[in-house]
């Protein structure tokens, strides 16, 4: 009998660990030398300025086309490319790649910023900020020009990645902490962090329904924002109403559906001028 439970266990709980293995593998290796292949790409989403409406930065997203599955979204493959390290070397691309385009806009005249996320292994990387910097000098941006956003689950060495973000901040690059108060670290750390933006996590955008318990956690995060100097920023904005509340509440800035989806490099250009041909 007791064998035969053990193996009725086995049989309900190794088949759904193995696949996901497998899955994770398989996805691992086709990572391999995707960078190589050309099949990422990266979409530009607009953050603005929520009084006015004009866009005033674009977060950079990447994208992952695989010739046999498809379009792979970020949140399945970074976690895999996370464990694997190859998000190293895709995250320096995608840096490359974003602040290429945050030197473009700004050669025409548009003083927009670029936001990268950067994933806790690659602020590990001992080199990142000297790598980061050399980055925006090479594109001839300046470091005001890009934010790096990183998450509190980022956190979990702290002095390491601390040094890291001191490092970026004390060149000009901000720092934002992105999906805030989705992570488990206590708020403690936010006094001793090098930050300059919260990003407001899209679940608490989506509770916001008019009550003043939907609210609650929006509104907190935006007053502990304005105490400690700091911008927030919005994210998952997909209605009129819940831009309308953000303002009111005090938050600065907003992304989402309602503004735009993430959209290719130029487009960003042409959203800008054409803000630029209603204003005129
Ligand atoms: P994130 O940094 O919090 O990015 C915001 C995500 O919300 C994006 O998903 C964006 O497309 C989505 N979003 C924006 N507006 C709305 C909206 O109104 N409604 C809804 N439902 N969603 C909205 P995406 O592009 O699928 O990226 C998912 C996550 O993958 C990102 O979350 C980020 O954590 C990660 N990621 C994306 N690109 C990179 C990258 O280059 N490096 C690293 N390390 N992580 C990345
Ligand atoms: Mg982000
Ligand atoms: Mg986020
Ligand atoms: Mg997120």
């Amino acid at each position: 009998h007791a064998a035969r439970a053990a193996t009725a266990t086995f049989v309900v709980h190794e088949p759904s660990m193995n696949d996901r293995r497998a899955a994770d593998a398989a996805l691992a290796e086709a990572l391999e030398g995707a960078l190589q292949r050309a099949e990422f790409t990266v979409l530009y989403q607009p953050i603005v300025d929520l009084a006015s409406g004009r866009v005033v930065a674009a977060e950079a997203l990447l994208r992952w086309n695989h010739p046999l599955l498809g379009a792979v979204p970020p949140a399945t493959f970074i976690p895999v490319a996370e464990r694997s390290g190859e998000i190293v070397g895709i995250g320096r691309w995608v840096l490359e790649q974003a602040v290429d385009e945050v030197a473009r806009w700004r050669r025409a005249g548009l003083p927009l910023s670029v936001t990268v996320n950067v994933s806790p292994r690659q602020l590990r990387e001992p080199q990142l900020a000297r790598d980061v910097l050399a980055v925006l000098a090479r594109a001839g941006a300046p470091p005001e020009s890009l934010v790096v956003e990183v998450t509190e689950s980022a956190m979990v060495d702290e002095a390491v990645e601390i040094a890291a973000l001191r490092r970026l901040r004390a060149e000009g690059v901000r720092i934002a902490i992105d999906d805030f108060g989705t992570g488990y670290s206590s708020l403690q750390y936010l006094t001793r962090l090098p930050v300059d933006v919260l990003k407001i996590d899209r679940s608490f955008v989506a509770q916001l329904d008019g009550t003043a318990e939907g609210a609650a956690i929006a509104e907190a995060v935006i007053r502990l924002a304005q105490i400690l100097r700091l911008t927030t920023v919005a994210e998952g904005i997909e209605t009129e109403r819940q831009a309308a509340e953000l303002l009111d509440l005090g938050s600065e800035r907003g992304q989402g559906y309602l503004f735009s989806r993430p959209v290719a490099p130029e487009q960003i250009l042409a959203l800008v001028r054409a803000e630029e041909d209603v204003a005129a």
